[in-house]
């Protein structure tokens, strides 16, 4: 059959999670919670769900859900975004992704990503006739080369993709970087897709650097969230995007053909729960606190680590354990030693030379205690 996306193959996170399920191993895999949201949420939802909010939500989400999401970005960003008409409630930010990228992407259009990338971006670019143009983030902290972003741009750029906190690296963009894509983007049509699903998970003191907070980059910008990472039920599959007007006006026609608008009763429930700051404003230390206990853990392992910076994720090097590709030491690990990760290659440019696996620490202490010890014993 001649179909789209003829080389697609399942994506590593079912991979490694069938394979953690069937060795019933330590699941240090794909990246979600193993412990509960709170229990105020999951009443919130139940009490929206008795409250009869069970038919279609209007296509851009409820009306006041965007009014919180307003103030949210407004308190924390200092940038205010209309509600009516330029913020849209998506299926997770992976359905913002797809609709921002299959509203402007035509054949042809070369699209900027940074490798390594978070899969999802690189298979709509191609579903769209586009061209992904990959740029590799350079050394140990993965960090962006702003002169070669420069030279990779051409007539044919019609976007550049960024995401910080970064997955699977956990390396931030800070202010110098957003002053070099403000140069680097200034006197150019090119649109800027911000993947900040992370924003709440950022570490050590630092500051997250929302596009949205440059003037200059905001009002060419599609910034994505997620409600998953930040409330820890990625199962509930729900988020947002901001863009200007004109943006978002044709971002909507894809929103609005591809799912219409999403699950009604979550909307009411993250509405009221997002009306206490407090909801979120601590989740930088809470998963520093476990980045900390799990690189605490394993600090006499064999393994090398440059402490992962935001995000949920720790790459850790096993350039002293084996010379095996990072594919068949995860597979390995999971087989006899009951422990999945990810193999950072998958999402990489240099596949071969990739000696990283990825670790996901939003585990209880005591899983992460389990784990620690398995990987110290190798
Ligand atoms: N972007 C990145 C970088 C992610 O890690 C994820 C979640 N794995 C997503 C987007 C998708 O988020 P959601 O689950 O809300 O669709
Ligand atoms: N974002 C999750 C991760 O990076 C995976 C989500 C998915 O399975 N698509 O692990």
């Amino acid at each position: 059959i001649s179909s789209k996306l003829p080389s697609v193959t399942p994506s590593i996170f079912s991979i490694m999670s069938q394979l953690a399920k069937k060795h019933n191993a330590i699941d240090l895999s794909q990246g979600f919670p193993n412990f509960e949201s709170d229990t105020r949420l999951k009443e919130m939802a139940i009490k929206a769900i008795e409250n009869g909010f069970n038919q279609y939500a209007p296509m851009e989400g409820i009306l006041p859900l965007r009014m919180r999401i307003a103030e949210k970005i407004a308190a924390l960003y200092d940038k205010f975004y209309d509600f009516d008409t330029e913020i849209t409630v998506t299926n997770g930010a992976t359905e913002a992704i797809y609709s921002a990228i299959t509203a402007f992407v035509k054949k042809d259009d070369e699209v900027i990503v940074f490798k390594p990338a978070y899969d999802t971006y690189e298979p709509t670019i191609k579903l769209n006739g586009g061209k992904p143009v990959q740029i590799q983030l350079k050394g140990e902290d993965y960090r962006v080369d702003w002169s070669e972003v420069a030279s990779a741009i051409t007539s044919q750029t019609k976007m550049i993709i960024i995401n910080t906190p970064h997955n699977p690296s956990g390396t931030i963009l800070d202010k110098y970087d957003m002053q070099q894509l403000e140069k680097t983007l200034r006197c150019t049509k090119i649109i800027l897709l911000s993947d900040e699903v992370y924003e709440h998970i950022i570490f050590d003191d630092k500051p997250h650097e929302s596009v949205s907070s440059f003037p200059a980059l905001a009002e060419r910008a599609i910034v994505c969230a997620s409600f998953g990472k930040t409330f820890h039920n990625t199962g509930w599959k729900t988020g947002y995007c901001v863009a200007p007007k004109e943006l978002m006006q044709e971002i909507r026609k894809v929103h609005q053909y591809c799912v219409f608008c999403i699950n009604h009763p979550l909307q009411y429930a993250f509405t009221e729960y997002l009306k206490n700051p407090e909801h979120y404003r601590n989740l930088g230390n809470f998963y520093q606190q476990k980045r900390d206990l799990f690189l605490d853990l394993i600090q006499n392992s064999k393994f090398t680590f440059t402490p992962s910076k935001g995000t949920y994720f720790q790459l850790l090097g096993f350039e002293n354990i084996t010379d095996e590709r990072d594919t068949v030491f995860a597979e390995r690990l999971v087989k006899e030693f009951n422990i999945a990760s990810i193999p950072v290659s998958v999402f990489n440019i240099a596949e071969k030379d990739q000696k990283e696996l990825r670790f996901c620490f939003a585990k209880t202490d005591e899983t992460l205690e389990k784990a620690a010890k398995i990987l110290c014993s190798l």
